[in-house]
């Protein structure tokens, strides 16, 4: 039975460190952490039992207790769950198996306050007892196991931890704080009861506690004339109570949760700090019946981006915890979506291979989706008039959305953390895409404020305009400027600016809106159609005639560099700029690609020149014709952000026409 000392692995010395300096502000979580944890573990032991009864040993009631010891000055949480074994204690509680947590680490400034709330978003369960305790103490045995291969993990929270073999006739797991000086408040009966109650009521299980009793102190000299008495104190009973409510809080109607209620389960359910921007709690009842109680944050998680990070939604089957992180629940474009979902038809022994196929499940993922969708179309309603929600599919027989009042300036909120997510839908799921494209939010050449949703950009359309205008740009700066821009500026037109890497690929999956196309201003011929008169057409069209000639030198000037060289209408300020075919990847797109290593198609781009710039005038008959030719093409690359495939070429060229 020989101890070993192990090193934390580098990230969890580190989250350690910043637990115990930044999130002093708001010790008392590490109690629900630690009884969120032990809940879980209760939970798995549920589950695993579902095919091997035997787990439950003579315990078959799962239960969480919480004891104090005044003198010893421990907190200790109690759990007859799963347990671990010393393996699992190492892995479990030595390393951090969460992806993204070296990302994590290094996205930390220094700065507490900061770092708290990126704490706060990462989630720090089991090392939260570090808040408060200088020591602490894992006693655990797993389900299964013989008593004699418990496991006892110790540690002071710095560099490393011990762990040795240990007989525990108990199942389940003890973890033992060794409370610092100044936490000498949480030995006191009163305050974890008031603890326990704000954070942790929900939990489905009972959280038990030894009942108190006020004894007097010891008669000494009855002839006292205050009773001769030394001071009484409350003295343990030996008798256990619950302290809980012990039911999931999503079983419960409604009216009797509070928004407090609501905003502490989410806390648990998604280690966020903060409270959640909404949430919506249902009992559904047609093809298939189950209750969702699903959550939006209000800060997106640090590995947001991280595409293969699971969905939020726990799976329950009457009332029994299934799974964590049920993908099929829930598509990946609303990975950052939390909550329950807990159905009574599916079968209890329900795998994640089942669930992939499973009827039910395509429903219950359906009827949820669409409750998130309502959700922001509700939030959407509330901040601007437009979006009306929709209902969902299924007969919702039992509503609460989170108070109406409080809704305005959500969805701004929302979009600004979610937005570029939720644009992955148009590509993920085309039966919503409709509903989708409504949510959407851009800035445009009338908004820098990222706001205008495409029901407003067709309520401002021009008489005459027959689309949709936008233009994609790596910055909100480059979009606006954007040479492209010049004509619709000129002729009042909106155009939305489109910054987000995803816009691009997603708007590919949009080919119009409500029944108006959507045009990119650098696809194409331009073509405003009916906001384009007569008179200038004509005009257009013989300024083109007359610059044919100067047109075909161009083209064999830049003929390894454009696909075609063309008289656009489109510049007003610029004498030229660059455009790709209807039907081509735009160049910004291109770029991003070669960017990420990965394969663009090799396609020119066109360039369209301004026959009334000075300096496109100034190409007839010039004797630097060429250089610049090459001046021109190089420069339209530059004003869309990009660069010239050689940039010592093209300062030589314009220095000697400097010069
Ligand atoms: P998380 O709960 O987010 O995974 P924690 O740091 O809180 O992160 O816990 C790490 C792991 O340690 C858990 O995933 C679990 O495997 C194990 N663990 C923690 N507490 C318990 C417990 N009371 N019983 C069994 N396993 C536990």
């Amino acid at each position: 039975m020989s101890k070993q000392t192990l090193s934390f692995q580098a990230e969890v010395a580190q989250l350690l460190h910043l637990v115990t300096h930044s999130l002093y502000s708001n010790q008392e979580i590490f109690l629900r952490e630690l009884v969120s944890n032990a809940s879980d573990a209760c939970d798995k032991l549920r589950f695993e039992a579902l095919n091997n009864n035997a787990l439950y040993e003579d315990a078959p009631n799962l239960e969480v207790r919480v004891s104090f010891d005044k003198a010893a000055k421990t907190l200790t949480i109690t759990d007859n769950g799963i347990g671990m074994s010393e393996q699992e204690a190492i892995d479990h509680l030595g390393t951090i198996a969460k992806s993204g947590t070296k990302d994590f680490m290094g996205k930390l400034s220094g700065d507490q306050k900061q770092d708290a709330q990126l704490i706060g978003q990462f989630g720090v369960g089991f090392y939260s007892g570090f808040i408060v305790a200088d020591k602490i103490t894992v006693e655990s045995r797993r389900a299964g196991l013989k008593a004699e291969d418990g496991v006892r993990w110790v540690s002071s929270g710095s560099g490393d931890f011990e762990v040795e073999t240990i007989t525990r006739a108990a199942r389940g797991t003890s973890v033992i704080l060794h409370l610092r000086d100044d936490a000498e408040e949480y030995l006191n009966a009163w305050k974890l009861k008031s603890i326990i109650g704000k954070y942790s009521d929900h939990i489905s299980l009972p959280i038990l506690m030894e009942k108190e009793e006020w004894r007097d102190g010891e008669l000494i000299n009855p002839n006292d004339e205050n009773g001769g008495r030394q001071p009484g104190g409350m003295v343990k009973t030996g008798e256990w109570e619950t302290i809980n409510k012990a039911s999931a809080l999503w079983t419960r109607p409604k009216k009797d949760i509070t928004d407090e209620q609501y905003a502490e389960f989410y806390k648990t359910i998604s280690h966020d700090y903060e409270a959640p921007l909404t949430w919506a709690h249902n009992r559904v009842e047609g093809n298939t019946e189950y209750t969702q109680l699903l959550y939006i944050p209000a800060k997106a998680p640090f590995d947001l981006w991280n595409r293969d990070k699971k969905a939020g939604v726990k799976l329950y089957v009457k009332r029994v915890f299934i799974m964590d992180d049920a993908e099929a629940l829930m598509p990946s474009y609303l990975r950052f979506v939390k909550g329950v979902i807990d159905s009574t038809d599916l079968p209890l022994n329900v795998s994640r291979e089942l669930l992939q196929e499973s009827r039910d499940v395509r429903l219950i993922r359906d009827g949820s989706v669409k409750r998130v969708l309502s959700m922001l179309e509700d939030l959407a309603k509330h901040d601007r008039h437009d979006a009306p929600a929709e209902g969902t599919n299924g007969d919702v027989i039992d509503v609460v959305d989170a108070d109406d009042k409080a809704k305005e300036g959500k969805y701004s909120q929302f979009y600004a953390e979610f937005g570029a997510v939720l644009k992955e839908g148009l590509g993920e799921d085309f039966a919503n895409r409709e509903r989708l494209a409504k949510l959407l939010r851009f800035a445009s050449t009338t908004s820098d404020t990222v706001t205008v949703g495409f029901a407003d950009y067709k309520a401002r359309m021009k008489e005459g305009q027959e689309a949709i205008y936008y233009i994609t740009a790596d910055t909100l700066a480059a979009a606006k400027n954007s040479p492209q821009l010049e004509v619709f500026k000129k002729k009042g037109i909106e155009v939305l600016l489109m910054t987000d890497r995803v816009d691009e690929w997603a708007l590919n999956y949009l080919q119009d809106f409500d029944g108006t196309p959507l045009q990119s201003v650098a696809k194409g011929a331009v073509d405003l159609g009916k906001l384009q008169d007569e008179a200038e057409k004509k005009a257009a069209e013989e300024t083109a005639e007359a610059f044919k000639p100067v047109l075909a030198k161009l083209k064999e000037a830049l003929k390894d560099k454009a696909e075609d060289v063309r008289v656009t209408t489109r510049l007003v300020d610029s004498p030229a700029c660059l455009v790709v075919q209807d039907d081509g990847m735009s160049t910004q797109l291109a770029r991003m690609l070669k960017q990420a290593g990965q394969q663009a198609p090799e396609t020119k781009p066109v360039l369209e020149v301004n026959p009334e710039h000075a300096l496109v005038k100034k190409l007839d008959g010039s004797v630097h014709f060429h250089d610049l030719a090459h001046i021109l093409f190089d420069q339209a690359l530059l004003a869309e952000g990009g660069l010239p495939d050689d940039p010592a070429a093209y300062v030589k060229r314009v220095n000697a026409l400097l010069a």
